[in-house]
C-alpha cells in the first residue's frame, strides 16, 4: 500500500494506496475540521486545489453532527462529496487540547463537550468505532498528547498507556471488520508515536510499535508542536526517525510552516497537515514564493497585480491585490475564501515542487533557497 519510490538523503518520494485513490508522498492533507474547509471551502474546491487527501476531526463530528448520523448517510466521502482519500484523527488531540475537565484513566477520557458541556467518554475503543461509522481511509490509533512541558516520570507513564491503547484499537477494530461495521472495510490504522521532548521514551516507543507484528499501515510522530522550540522538534524527528519502518509511512502531526515541512522532508517525514495556511488566510497573510504578504497592507491598495504573479490558483486567476485588499477590509466573506484559495493551493504546489525536487535530485538544492525564504515577511 505504501511505494518508496526514490530516497534522497532522508527524503523520501512515495506513493500510498487507499480505497479512493494513491497520494503521491511527501503530501500535505488539507484541514475540513468538521468536513468543510474554514473560509467557505466545499469538497469540489479541494479538487480544484489539487488537494490529494483531505482530513476530518472525529472528535468534532462526533460532537456534532454525531458520527451515527454520518454513517447513516453514507459515511464521510459521500456526506460531503468527496472522493478523494480522507484521514481522520483519533479525537484524542482535541480532547487533550480543546475539551474541559478531562480525567484520563487506563480505559479512556472522561470530559465535556465543548459545545454544550455533555459528558463524553472516549477510549481506544469509541475511537475506532466512530472511525468505522465515519468511513475514512486512513484512521488514527487514540493516544495522549501530553503537553510541552511535561515531567520524564508522567511522559513515561502516559506513552506506555498510548501504547496499550494502540493494542487495544488494532483489537476492536478487528472486532468491527469482523461484525461488518466498517462503513469502508478498506480503511488501515496508522499508529502514534509519543514520548514528549525526551529521546530515550521517543525511540522506546518507536521501537516498540516497529516490533509489533503489524495492524497498522503508517506513524505518525504526534505530540509535537505543541509549546516547544522548532529546534526542539526537529531534534526528537532526528533521534526517533532511524527507529521507524522504513516501508511504512510517516505522518508529522500539525505541523506546520512551509519552512517546517521542508526540514522534516529532510529528516524523512512523508505526510503532513496544519490548520495554518487557512488560518492565516483568514487574517490576510498569504504565501508566495518570496516569502509572506499581508493583503491588507496599504502598499497593495493600487496594486493590480494578483497575489503572486504565474500562481495558477482561481484568486490569482480572477483578482488583484488591491481587490482582495479592499475585500478584507470591507469585511466580506469572499475575502476569506480568496485568501485560503490560494494558500492551500500554495501548500499543495510547495509539495508537488518537493516532490519534483527529490524526482530529479535537487532536493538538497531546493531546501537552501526556500527553506528560510519562504517564511519571512515581505
Ligand atoms: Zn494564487
Amino acid at each position: 500500500m505504501f511505494e518508496l519510490k526514490k530516497t534522497q538523503g532522508r527524503a523520501r518520494r512515495g506513493a500510498f494506496t487507499t480505497p479512493h485513490g494513491t497520494a503521491q508522498t511527501p503530501v500535505f492533507m488539507n484541514v475540513g475540521t468538521q468536513g468543510a474547509i474554514k473560509g467557505a471551502l466545499d469538497a469540489g474546491d479541494l479538487e480544484g486545489l489539487e488537494c490529494q487527501i483531505e482530513l476530518s476531526n472525529t472528535y468534532h463530528l462526533h460532537v456534532r453532527p454525531g458520527d451515527e448520523l454520518v454513517r447513516d448517510m453514507g459515511g464521510l466521502h459521500r456526506f460531503m462529496n468527496w472522493h478523494g482519500p480522507i484521514l481522520t484523527d483519533s479525537g484524542g488531540f482535541q480532547v487533550f487540547s480543546l475539551a474541559k475537565r478531562k480525567d484520563i484513566r487506563e480505559e479512556g477520557v472522561t470530559f465535556h463537550s465543548h459545545v454544550d458541556g455533555r459528558h463524553i467518554f472516549m477510549g481506544p475503543e469509541e475511537s475506532m468505532t466512530i472511525q468505522a461509522n465515519l468511513g475514512s481511509d486512513i484512521a488514527m490509533a487514540f493516544d495522549e498528547c501530553v503537553e510541552n512541558p511535561s515531567t520524564h516520570e508522567y511522559v513515561e507513564q502516559s506513552v506506555q498507556r498510548t501504547q496499550r491503547w494502540l493494542e487495544r484499537c488494532i483489537a476492536k477494530r478487528q472486532e468491527l471488520a469482523e461484525q461488518g461495521r466498517m462503513v469502508n472495510p478498506g480503511q488501515v490504522l496508522f499508529a502514534i508515536n509519543q514520548g514528549g521532548v525526551y529521546p530515550d521514551l521517543r525511540i522506546w516507543h518507536a521501537k516498540t510499535i516497529s516490533a509489533m507484528e503489524g495492524g497498522f499501515a503508517g506513524v505518525a510522530i504526534g505530540g509535537l508542536a505543541v509549546g516547544e522550540s522548532t529546534q526542539t522538534m526537529y531534534d526528537v524527528i532526528d533521534a526517533v526517525e532511524p527507529y521507524l519502518p522504513k516501508d511504512k509511512p510517516r505522518y508529522l502531526m500539525g505541523v506546520g510552516t512551509p519552512s517546517n515541512i521542508i526540514e522534516a522532508v529532510a529528516r524523512g517525514v512523508d505526510f503532513f497537515d496544519c490548520v495554518m495556511p487557512a488560518r492565516n488566510a483568514r487574517h490576510g497573510k498569504l504565501y508566495t514564493w518570496q516569502g509572506t504578504i499581508n493583503i491588507k497592507n496599504e502598499k497593495y491598495k493600487l496594486d493590480e497585480r494578483p497575489i503572486e504573479e504565474g500562481c495558477g490558483c482561481p484568486a490569482c486567476r480572477s483578482h488583484s491585490r488591491a481587490y482582495l485588499r479592499h475585500l478584507f477590509k470591507a469585511e466580506e466573506m469572499l475575502a476569506m475564501r480568496l485568501a485560503v484559495t490560494h494558500n492551500l493551493w500554495f501548500y499543495n504546489h510547495l509539495m508537488t515542487a518537493i516532490r519534483n525536487a527529490i524526482d530529479t535530485d535537487s532536493f538538497d538544492d531546493f531546501r537552501t533557497e526556500y527553506s528560510g525564504k519562504l517564511t519571512q515577511r515581505l
